[in-house]
């Protein structure tokens, strides 16, 4: 795996000189990654659906990732940009809720096609820029509903069940590339999708207090929070770490808990 830690000690920060791209990073924990990897001397792309709205810090290029041309076309864009790609954060990913009588196989279409699919499609563009880097990685926003039957998330759950294997066998298969892949999977995330699903309860304030002690460790995972530990498995610093899912749930796996 990499020698990259090794030729680059001495250095303060950890991800200087590298190239990283964040979807979905505009908003919620994709933003809160961005920033931290920048923290930690990275150049950051962020490719996102709205652009506009990511920190003025880092590289903005639209994309869609249910579009393939729209991902090779931004993938592209980066790589003139900056010369190179060494870490990509598949972030972007909608929530759906229900039962499996709920959702009708266009909405289990769609919603695959962002969080699974579109996974695949950046790692594909990725992957022969990756292969140049002393340094590649990729980590995949997972999410605790992967392995914790949480209630009315039958097609969210499954589609970051398949995250979660996803990531496992691309480890398996870059390996000797030296290209790590590993994911965190977040509990009930701080981030305005929170922010929009409380918005539709009566009153948004007491949703949020019994959402918050509803968690095992009575609040909600801060963006930082997993931010921290996107960039720890995306940094040198995890080098001997690829095919790993690192909970930052507040102990929700370790308790089999399931917020209601
Ligand atoms: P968010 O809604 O705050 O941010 C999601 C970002 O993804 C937005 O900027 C949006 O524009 C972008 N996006 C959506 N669809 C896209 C597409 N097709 N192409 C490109 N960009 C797209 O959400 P968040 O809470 O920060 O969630 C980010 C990731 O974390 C998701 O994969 C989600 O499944 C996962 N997650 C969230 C939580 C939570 O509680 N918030 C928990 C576990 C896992």
């Amino acid at each position: 795996m990499s020698n990259h830690r090794q030729e680059r000690s001495g250095m303060t920060k950890e991800m200087e000189g590298l190239v990283a791209l964040v979807t979905g990073g505009a908003s919620g924990i994709g933003a809160a990654t961005a920033d931290r990897l920048a923290d930690l001397g990275a150049h950051v792309a962020v490719l996102d659906l709205a652009p506009e709205s990511a920190s003025k810090r880092h590289l903005a290029v639209r994309c869609d990732v249910s579009d393939d041309a729209s991902v090779r076309a931004a993938v592209q864009t980066v790589v003139e940009h900056f010369g190179r790609l060494d870490v990509v954060v598949n972030n972007a990913g909608v929530g759906a809720q229900g039962t499996v009588e709920d959702n009708d196989d266009d909405e289990w279409h769609r919603v695959f096609d962002i969080n699974v699919i579109g996974m695949v499609r950046v790692s594909r563009a990725a992957l022969p820029h990756l292969r140049k880097s002393p340094a590649a990685a990729i980590v995949n926003t997972c999410s605790i509903a992967a392995t914790v039957g949480l209630p009315a998330r039958v097609l969210y759950g499954a589609s970051k069940g398949a995250v979660l294997s996803m990531t496992m066998a691309m480890a398996a298969d870059h390996l000797r590339e030296g290209i790590r892949v590993n994911c965190v999977k977040p509990g009930t995330a701080d981030t305005p999708w929170i922010g929009r699903l409380l918005e539709k309860a009566e009153d948004p304030q007491a949703e949020r207090t019994a959402l918050e002690a509803r968690q095992p460790h009575g609040r909600l995972v801060q963006p930082d929070e997993v931010a921290a530990a996107v960039a720890y498995l995306a940094s040198p610093a995890a080098g001997s770490t690829t095919g790993t899912a690192l909970e930052v749930d507040g102990g929700m796996q370790a308790l089999r808990l399931r917020p209601a």
